[in-house]
C-alpha cells in the first residue's frame, strides 16, 4: 500500500470539478495519509478560477466538518492557494488568520495588466499568454520574466506563505513554442536569486506534478536543474499534484519521487499535528508513523 501526502487540491469551490468529500474518499483509497485543500482565494476581479467570496464560509466550515468525520482515516488540512499581487488588499499572513487556515500556498498567476485593464494570466491559454506578452512587454520575454520573478521574490520577502507554489510554471508555454531558453544565464540568475530568498525565509518549495500529467512539461515544476539547486541549498520540499479532479491526486508521484531520490533528496515535508515535519520517503511513498 502506498502512502502519500498532497497539499494542493482544487474542488468545485474554485476551478475543480468535484466535492471535497469525493476528493477525500478517493485520497483514502489511493493511500494518501495527509491531504490539504487549497482553493484559489477570492480576488477582487472576475476570472474563471478563483473561489467567489460568498462561497468562502461554506468551504471553511465544510472542511472543519470533514476533518472530524474522517479523522480516523486521513488527516485533512484547511488551506488556500493565494494569488500574490504586490499590492494585495489582504496579505497572505492575514488570510491565514482571518480564515483560520492550517497553511497557505503562495502563487503568482497574474503579472501586470492588459490594455483592457484586466490582469494578465501567465498560465492560462497560449493566446492570452501571447496577448499579454505583446501588449505589456512588446514581446520582450526577458522583461516579462523579470517582472514575474520579481513578484515571486517580493512575495517571499514581504509576505511569505508556508509553501511556494509552482514557481517556474511560466515555462509551460515553451512546450508549444520556444519562448525562452531555461538554461540562459539571465533566466538562471532570476531563479538563483529567488532560491536564495526562499532559503532565507524557510519556505517549503512544492514539487508540482501537474505539468507532467497534463503533458505540458517533461519534468515537474520546478525543473531538474533547479531541483538540484534546491537540494544543494537544503531547502525543504513537499510533493503536490495540483489536482483539479480526484483522479489526479497522486498522478506522476512514483516517477517524481524516484527523480527526487536520484537527485539526493531524502525527506518530504508533511503537515502533522499542526506543524511541518520532515519525513523520509521512497518511490512508493513516505514513511509516516
Ligand atoms: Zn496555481
Ligand atoms: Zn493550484
Amino acid at each position: 500500500m502506498e502512502s502519500w501526502t498532497n497539499y494542493h487540491n482544487h474542488s468545485h469551490y474554485c476551478d475543480g470539478v468535484d466535492t471535497l468529500e469525493t476528493h477525500i474518499l478517493s485520497a483514502v483509497e489511493k493511500g494518501v495519509l495527509s491531504l490539504g485543500f487549497s482553493s484559489h482565494n477570492p480576488v477582487l476581479f472576475e476570472n474563471k478560477w478563483s473561489m467567489p467570496q460568498e462561497k468562502l464560509p461554506a468551504y471553511l466550515s465544510e472542511l472543519d466538518a470533514l476533518k472530524k468525520k474522517y479523522e480516523s482515516q486521513i488527516s485533512i488540512h484547511k488551506g488556500l492557494e493565494i494569488d500574490y499581487f504586490p499590492d494585495n488588499s489582504l496579505p497572505i499572513q492575514d488570510w491565514k488568520k482571518v480564515a483560520d487556515l492550517d497553511y497557505t500556498i503562495g502563487s503568482v498567476h497574474f503579472v501586470g495588466g492588459l490594455e483592457d485593464g484586466t490582469p494578465w494570466e501567465i498560465d492560462g491559454t497560449l493566446s492570452v499568454f501571447k496577448k499579454g506578452l505583446l501588449e505589456i512587454y512588446q514581446n520582450d520575454i526577458q522583461k516579462a520574466l523579470k517582472d514575474y520573478y520579481e513578484i515571486l521574490y517580493h512575495m517571499l520577502e514581504h509576505d511569505c506563505p508556508d509553501i511556494l507554489g509552482h514557481f517556474d510554471k511560466i515555462k509551460m508555454h515553451n512546450c508549444k513554442e520556444k519562448f525562452f531558453d531555461e538554461t540562459a544565464r539571465w533566466y538562471v540568475k532570476l531563479i538563483d536569486e529567488l532560491l536564495e530568498q526562499a532559503k532565507d525565509k524557510h519556505v517549503i518549495i512544492e514539487v508540482n506534478t501537474r505539468g507532467i500529467y497534463k503533458k505540458l512539461t517533461d519534468e515537474p515544476y520546478p525543473g531538474i536543474p533547479f531541483l538540484k539547486k534546491i537540494k544543494n541549498l537544503n531547502i525543504p520540499i513537499c510533493l503536490n499534484s495540483d489536482a483539479h479532479h480526484p483522479k489526479e491526486i497522486i498522478l506522476e508521484y512514483e516517477n517524481t519521487a524516484k527523480l527526487l531520490k536520484n537527485i539526493g533528496f531524502k525527506e518530504l515535508m508533511v503537515l502533522k499535528n499542526n506543524s511541518w515535519q520532515a519525513v523520509g520517503f521512497e518511490e512508493t511513498g513516505i514513511f509516516y508513523l
